[in-house]
């Protein structure tokens, strides 16, 4: 584990000086919890003295607000993703952490995020509502939607608007993931123009290097890793923003106050707890087995155009006809991923893997399929 302290490459403008002016500037919230440690007679917080759901959640203290960040997640994940622990910030989901970077770094009407798209909405959404511009490098059909890293950095070197640049590693919807010289080459050009994020929700499928690694270097480098995926606990809504503590410090200050309620806390500390690592490193050998029965159960038919494996639990499909395949799956009452809004996907589907008897029971949708389209 490393200490955290150091700052290196980033020379210039810091992270802070990228950040929203008015952020910086704000006097933060500071809760009751914060102020005082939950400790002794809690006359603080305006909360009720008993609990009402003391049988079923016994040991929580419902009644009373929870750690803002709580100390032992914190340490949990720090050892898991291999940061320091403040290089960690709890989040309900990446999709919060998402939401935190656009308003602390893109000032509405000035300021835009980078993207590649296709790649996951949720940039754009948070982006958009931050009133923030989208810029995006198009990750063109014709190239099997490969990432162009020139036209990234030639974007985000001819753009000053840009604050943020997402890149997705695996990206969802392709599974493809970015190479470390790209990612080396991405973090050089934004040195004190913008903030580098890589969202690696999907990372634990991929053998590929985290860019965790690289936080203690990089000031302006934020990864972003969830336990919704391969921790098989999106029900939790439980993410984490790996930075170096500047980056945090902003963060912390348009975070919800509480924004992890005590039994997602709990339950987050279970799933990281030695026996439930192990159950969970079985759970991805066992999905690897089955992304192969799923790709065996694709192969050689002849309605698929083409076909991305990718890194993650999922693979995408090019098809002759995407909304009659999805509605050939729903009747078999399987649900698949269509993309009919976005002109790039409108004939390609994502299938996630799932376990072996919901693969056989898309095998038998499949091959009907097949003989209908015959
Ligand atoms: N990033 C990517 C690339 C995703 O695909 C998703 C979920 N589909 C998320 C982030 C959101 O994850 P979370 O459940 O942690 O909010």
């Amino acid at each position: 584990m490393n200490t955290g302290e150091t700052k290196g490459k980033g020379e210039g403008k810091s992270v802070t000086d990228l950040a929203r002016p008015e952020i910086v500037a704000m006097k933060p919230y500071s809760s009751a919890r914060l102020e005082a440690p939950g400790r002794g007679i809690l006359l603080n917080a305006n909360e009720s003295p008993w609990p009402l759901l003391d049988e079923e959640l016994s040991g929580l203290d419902i009644n009373r607000y929870p750690e803002p960040q709580p100390e032992a997640l914190l340490e949990g994940l720090a050892d898991l993703y291999r940061v320091a622990h403040n290089q960690v910030l709890v989040t309900r989901g990446s999709d919060e952490g998402i939401d935190l970077l656009t308003r602390v770094f893109c000032r509405a009407g000035q300021d835009a995020i980078l993207h590649c798209p296709p790649t996951f909405g949720m940039y754009r959404v948070a982006a958009q509502a931050q009133g923030a511009a989208v810029v995006a490098v198009q990750r063109s059909a014709g190239s099997g939607f490969e990432l162009n890293g020139d036209q990234l950095i030639g974007t985000l070197l001819g753009d000053d608007r840009i604050r943020l640049v997402f890149l997705t590693s695996p990206n969802n919807p392709t599974g493809d993931v970015i190479s470390r010289e790209l990612l080396l080459r991405i973090l050089a050009a934004a040195t004190g123009r913008a903030v580098v994020v890589v969202d690696e929700a999907y990372a634990e499928f991929s053998e590929t290097a985290s860019a965790c690694e690289l936080i203690a270097q990089y000031p302006h480098l934020v990864v972003l890793r969830t336990l919704s995926k391969a921790w098989a606990s999106a029900g939790l809504r439980c993410g984490s923003v790996l930075a170096q503590a500047e980056v945090l410090a902003l963060l912390r200050r348009v975070i919800a106050p509480y924004p992890l309620a005590a039994p997602v806390t709990a339950m987050a500390l279970r799933v990281l707890q030695p026996d439930m690592r192990l159950r969970q490193q079985k759970l991805l050998r066992e999905l690897s087995a089955n992304k192969k029965i799923l790709l065996q159960i694709l192969q050689d038919r002849d309605w698929i155009k083409r076909l991305w494996p990718g890194e993650a639990n999922f693979v995408l499909l090019e098809v002759d006809d995407a909304a009659g395949l999805l509605a050939h799956c729903a009747a078999h009452n399987i649900v698949l991923r269509g993309f009919p809004a976005d002109p790039n996907l409108r004939d390609h589907l994502r299938i996630s893997i799932g376990s072996s008897s919901e693969l056989a029971a898309l095998k038998n949708a499949l091959d009907d399929w097949k003989e209908n389209s015959a």
